[in-house]
Formats: C-alpha cells, sequence, structure tokens
C-alpha cells in the first residue's frame, strides 16, 4: 500500500512540476524546465498513468496539449482540435511504434510508406481560408481553444493571404509553424536589450511571443516566417488527396512555403536513416530551430483508419526527438572581449561541456544589463543552449544549486585590450572602448570586414586574422590589399597552395559593390540594411563622404543617429586616408543600379495613404519602388493613383475630387504580377 501511496504522491509532484512549466511556456513565454527535462517528466507521469489508470487525475497534464489561453487576445474553438505527437527518443522506439501499428492496421502500414518532415521548433497556428482568402488565424492553445491572432497572422511575410491555384475549396484550414529564423533572433534581443526589454529564451519563444502580441504593428516588425503541414476540411470536402505527400505538395501548389528536406520513405529503415542525417548533417545548416523530424503514415486512408490515442495524439504520427541542444555546466569565468565598433562584449568561460556532438568552451553573454538582469554569477551553474550554426549562449544560472562561493561580477572600468578608460554610449547600454587604434577593435574589424555578409572572403576565418595581426603583416583592412602570397607561405599552418588561394580570394572580394563596403567598415549603428540604402541612394562612396549630415538623415530608414555617426565616421582624417587607400587598391567604391527601368508601374507617381493590411508604408514605398514606379507625398493631378488602406484621410478626399484612381493593396499586387 505503501507503494501506491508514493506513487501517488510522485504523480501529484510531477502533475505540479509539469503544470508549472506549461505555464511559463505557454503562458510566460519563459520557459524554466529545457524540453528534454519536460519529455523525461511527462513520460514518467504517462508511465505511471499508464501501469495504474486509477492514480491518473480528470485534470492530468498528460490529458493536455498546451496551456489554455490567458491573455487579453479574443479566444479562437478550432473546429478540429489541434493534437500534439508522441515522441520517440531512439530508433527502437520508433520500431516499437510501427509494431503499435501492424497490430492495429496490419502489415499494410509497413508498405504504405512513410512521409518524413522536419519538426520545426515554432509555435503552431491554424489558418483558415475562405474562397482562397485567409480571413483567420490562431494559435494552438490547449488545442482545442487558441487565440485569435489575425491581424498578426497577417504580417507574416509568408504566410499567403490569398491561395494561389484555382477550384480552392470555399474553407480549408491550414495548419504549420510560425518560426524565428535564427540570424534575427539574435539581432532582435540585441534591440530589446538596449530597449531595456526582457529577452526571449529561444527563436521558439519569440515566435510565440510575437504572434501573441496585442499590437500588430509590432509583430509587423517581427521576421515570422512559417511553414505549413497540414489540410484540414470538413468531410464533405473532397480535395483528392491520398497521402501525406500529396497534401506538402497541395500546400506547394497553392503558394504556402513547406519545410525543406522532407521526404517519402518506402520502409522504416529508410526513415530511420533520413532522421539520424537531419540530426547530424542537416540540422546544423538550417537557419531555424528544429528539435526532430516527424514520420507520418503515408496513406490518409491508413491514417484515418489508425486514428488518435487518448484525445491527445495521433497514433499515426510520431517525433523523432534529438539528442538535447541544452547542457549543464559550470561557468568558470566572465571575460571582455572589444568588438569592431568598439563595443566591450562580455563572453563565459565554461567548464567545457559536451552539447550535440561538439565540445563547447565559451558561449555568448551578449552584454553587462544581460547579465545583470540573469544574475549570473562566477562559479555558478548554468544551462547553456546550442543550436544550428549559432553561437552558443548562456540561457541562466540555476540559482537551487548555488553554494554561497559564486562571485558577482561588474564591467571592467578600463579597456581590456588598451588600457583606455571605458566609455558608455548613451543610446545604448553598451560600454565601449572609445580608442580607435585600440588593437582590439583593429582585429575584431578586420574579421567582420572579411565576414559573409560584407567582404565576404573565403578561407579569411578569425584564426586566420589573428595569425597574420600577430605577424605583422596587417594591421587595418587596407593592409590586406597589399599582401603577397610570398609573405604568407612562411607562416605556419600556411601551404603554398592555400597563400596563394588566399591572395586570391581577397582579390576577388574587390568587386564587392559599395553596399557591402559600407557595411564592412564597421561604422558604428550601420548595418547591412543601411549600409544597403546608403549605397542606394547616394551611388558612390564620394557622394557619400561629401553629403550632409542632414542629407543623410533625410534619406527613408536613416535617422538621426545612424546619420550624426555616418558624418562623424568620414569626418575623421584616419577614415578618408583608409578609404583612399581602398580605392587605391582597386575596390568598388560604386552601388550599381538596381534593374527597375522596365517595372510593371515604370513612369507611374504614386500616393500612399493609410494603414495598408500587410504592408508598412516604407515596405510598399520599395516595392513600389523596385518596380520603376516613384512615390510622392501629395496627390496632385500628376499623380498615377493612389494606394489607400484603412484610415486613410484628406489624401484619399483630394484624390477623389481629382478623380484620380484609387488602388488598395492586393490590386498593387495583381498590377505588379505577384500574389501578395
Ligand atoms: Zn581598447
Amino acid at each position: 500500500m505503501t507503494d501506491t501511496r508514493a506513487l501517488a504522491a510522485r504523480v501529484s509532484e510531477l502533475s505540479k512540476q509539469l503544470e508549472r512549466a506549461s505555464f511559463e511556456y505557454y503562458v510566460l513565454d519563459r520557459p524554466t524546465l529545457t524540453d528534454a527535462e519536460y519529455d523525461r517528466l511527462f513520460r514518467e507521469l504517462q508511465d505511471i498513468e499508464r501501469a495504474h489508470p486509477s492514480l491518473r487525475a480528470p485534470d492530468s497534464p498528460t490529458l493536455r496539449i498546451g496551456a489554455p489561453p490567458q491573455s487579453s487576445l479574443p479566444r479562437h474553438t478550432h473546429a478540429f482540435p489541434m493534437l500534439s505527437l508522441g515522441n520517440a527518443f531512439t530508433d527502437e522506439e520508433l520500431r516499437e511504434w510501427e509494431a503499435r501499428l501492424v497490430r492495429i492496421a496490419g502489415d499494410d502500414v509497413r508498405t504504405a510508406g512513410y512521409c518524413a518532415e522536419l519538426k520545426i521548433d515554432g509555435a503552431a497556428v491554424s489558418l483558415i481560408y475562405e474562397g482562397g482568402i485567409l480571413v483567420a488565424g490562431a494559435t494552438r492553445g490547449n488545442g482545442v481553444v487558441g487565440e485569435d491572432v489575425t491581424p498578426n497572422i497577417r504580417t507574416v511575410r509568408d504566410v499567403p493571404l490569398r491561395l494561389t491555384g484555382s477550384s480552392l475549396p470555399a474553407r480549408v484550414e491550414i495548419r504549420g509553424e510560425i518560426y524565428y529564423p535564427f540570424d534575427l533572433f539574435e539581432r532582435m534581443n540585441e534591440e530589446l536589450v538596449k530597449q531595456g526589454e526582457r529577452v526571449f529564451a529561444n527563436p521558439r519563444n519569440a515566435a510565440s511571443g510575437s504572434l501573441r502580441l496585442l499590437d500588430s504593428s509590432i509583430t509587423r516588425q517581427r521576421p515570422l516566417r512559417f511553414f505549413g503541414y497540414s489540410i484540414v476540411a470538413a468531410n464533405d470536402v473532397d480535395l483528392a488527396l491520398a497521402r501525406q505527400s500529396d497534401v506538402l505538395d497541395r500546400l506547394e501548389a497553392w503558394g504556402v512555403p513547406v519545410a525543406p528536406h522532407r521526404r517519402r520513405c518506402r520502409s522504416l529503415d529508410e526513415a530511420i536513416a533520413w532522421a539520424h542525417a537531419l540530426e547530424l548533417q542537416v540540422r546544423g545548416t538550417l537557419n531555424f530551430a528544429i528539435d526532430g523530424g516527424v514520420l507520418k503514415v503515408d496513406s490518409l486512408a491508413l491514417q484515418e483508419e489508425l486514428g488518435v490515442v487518448g484525445g491527445r495524439e495521433p497514433r499515426w504520427a510520431i517525433a523523432r526527438k534529438f539528442a538535447p541542444d541544452i547542457a549543464e555546466t559550470t561557468l568558470l569565468d566572465i571575460r571582455v572581449n572589444v568588438g569592431r565598433t568598439g563595443a566591450l562584449n562580455p563572453y563565459a568561460v565554461l567548464d567545457p561541456v559536451e552539447i550535440g556532438g561538439t565540445t563547447v568552451t565559451y558561449a555568448t553573454l551578449h552584454n553587462e544589463d544581460l547579465i545583470l538582469r540573469k544574475d549570473l554569477r562566477i562559479g555558478d551553474l548554468v544551462q547553456v543552449k546550442r543550436a544550428g550554426e549559432v553561437i552558443p549562449q548562456v540561457i541562466g544560472p540555476i540559482p537551487d544549486r548555488r553554494t554561497g562561493m559564486e562571485r558577482r561580477w561588474t564591467m571592467p572600468r578600463k579597456c581590456p585590450v588598451c588600457g583606455t578608460p571605458v566609455v558608455r554610449d548613451e543610446d545604448t547600454v553598451a560600454a565601449f572602448c572609445p580608442n580607435v587604434s585600440c588593437p582590439g577593435r583593429q582585429l575584431e574589424g578586420l574579421v567582420h570586414f572579411a565576414s559573409r555578409g560584407a567582404m565576404d572572403i573565403r578561407g579569411l576565418s578569425y584564426a586566420r586574422i589573428e595569425q597574420l595581426v600577430t605577424a605583422g603583416l596587417i594591421h587595418d583592412v587596407a593592409d590586406l590589399y597589399a599582401l603577397r602570397e610570398d609573405q604568407l607561405k612562411h607562416l605556419e599552418r600556411f601551404a603554398e597552395k592555400s597563400a596563394q588561394a588566399l591572395v586570391d580570394a581577397i582579390a576577388a572580394s574587390k568587386v564587392q559593390p559599395l553596399s557591402r563596403l559600407l557595411f564592412g567598415l564597421g561604422i558604428r549603428h550601420v548595418g547591412a540594411t543601411a549600409a544597403e540604402v546608403l549605397a542606394r541612394e547616394f551611388g558612390s562612396m564620394r557622394a557619400l563622404m561629401e553629403a550632409s549630415t542632414e542629407s543623410i538623415g533625410a534619406v527613408r530608414g536613416i535617422g538621426d543617429i545612424i546619420a550624426h555617426s555616418v558624418a562623424a565616421y568620414f569626418g575623421e582624417p584616419s577614415a578618408r586616408e583608409l578609404i583612399r587607400r581602398l580605392h587605391d587598391a582597386g575596390v568598388t567604391m560604386t552601388e550599381p543600379e538596381p534593374v527597375k527601368s522596365d517595372g510593371a508601374l515604370k513612369g507611374k507617381t504614386v500616393v500612399i495613404t493609410g494603414t495598408l493590411p500587410t504592408l508598412s508604408r516604407p515596405e510598399a514605398a520599395e516595392l513600389v519602388e523596385r518596380n520603376g514606379g516613384r512615390v510622392t507625398d501629395s496627390v496632385s493631378r500628376k499623380t498615377s493613383f493612389v494606394l489607400a488602406g484603412d484610415a486613410a484621410g484628406s489624401k484619399l478626399e483630394k484624390a477623389r475630387q481629382l478623380g484620380i484612381e484609387v488602388i488598395d493593396e492586393a490590386e498593387l499586387y495583381r498590377r505588379i504580377g505577384r500574389e501578395a
């Protein structure tokens, strides 16, 4: 009897832990348990309940799919419940799964094949289309009731507002996953820190959190993306689909993005091999998070026959989960690195730990503010995450495991490289070294210059640059173009061939357009986008260098902060000298004109007014310009047409008075020959 009592206590403990974790995960978007821990506890509870059905409470977490919606967003009741997936952590569990299916539906299961898809680690959503038009979008919520996030869904760029193709059903539901691309995730977190906001723990929480914002204009600024994976329709709707693979094909035909690397596998062995390749080869190359692969019985007829288990999980699908990408280790020290703009970036030195097949020793800590916010102390046991190509990150400390020996950390008062007193930037929370010739800045500056988004110099890795700097061969970016093969081949780890290859790669970068060069120079506040806007607007380095702060600030998309920074940079004699040397070395100083003269809107003068359904004003203007049109501010007889959205005011009135054509966003898309 004591045994049962102990089990009952364990069930209650597990339920409480899981409920709390669900709340933190789904409602607060602030997970405290790792996915692997959550799965482990969930399984333990499931196992106990299976063996002792009397211990299962009517409100057991195993009967639920997520937490109920608790925000002030309107509720959306799903026409068909949104189920979750059972998990397999080993190949053996996949074989047991197939054996169970065979017991229910016979040997047909083995021959029907499996549809294998990526398991996107994002936020599941349901999209409703009527007559091919997106009319509603909702989160999963608890699977039965979710939140209506239609205005936010409409801002997701690759969610089609209108399905393409003919013979679209009167009403259909498309399910899929909203996700946050890795590269942009890092950038957003840095932005949030600057604004003093709480950062997101991972891209999945960023996707879910951005999707559930009450203000869709903020969601619009978040680069959310979407992959569809299923079509749900009422029984009387015949879509002529026989297999899950057909479903994915149909989604693509309708213009819905489908995740890459999907595969129709003839047997479970083939599916297992696919999952292994996914984990070992594909995972690290993706710009979005996946936490495994999904196998679905391909035949829809068989899926129907296999049905749903426990009202919660479809029998015919299973997630093959990856080894966790989070580990615990000790934070040995916090050190500071000097960035290319002089920013002091603290990073974590860890007790080396194996995560997903790689040993991790260092992790980013972003900035001082984040360390204080997370209350990280040297000596803490911390959780470290490594996903894809993202730099390993410290998620946070495990305060329960503190011994009292941990030490708090503060930002050094002097630059750790050159000793110059540290300055605080007013615009951001960052501390930085103001010394422009700080050797720390130069190393990072060179690394940035050679990076993929900048001059893209193949083979010029961090280690190589460090080696060249140490050898005294380069001090700044212009020195790169003077490097000769015979200087390199005496260096350690340089074969004659690699020396020549590097010199060639550096020479090849001379043709990069002005936008890449501007970005590569590492001017404070000038990111890739600003560099592109400036290069397009001014066309040449000379024009930009001669421009006044006011004329730079007047460019759309460039604010005062960037304008001042650019003007200050070119005001420095050392910067002008650097540009001169780059020019003399033959580096391109101009931006090619974008091809737009034969666009669909050639010769049209367009006025934009009101709030458009999906495009922001600058985005709409860019679209018009890319297609050869010109955007002006006020309506006159010369205006070709007015693009109007909601709450358009006097401009719309004026257009009507003058008899000028007024169109909506959908019509704009039609005119430029593109689906919304
Ligand atoms: Zn310094």
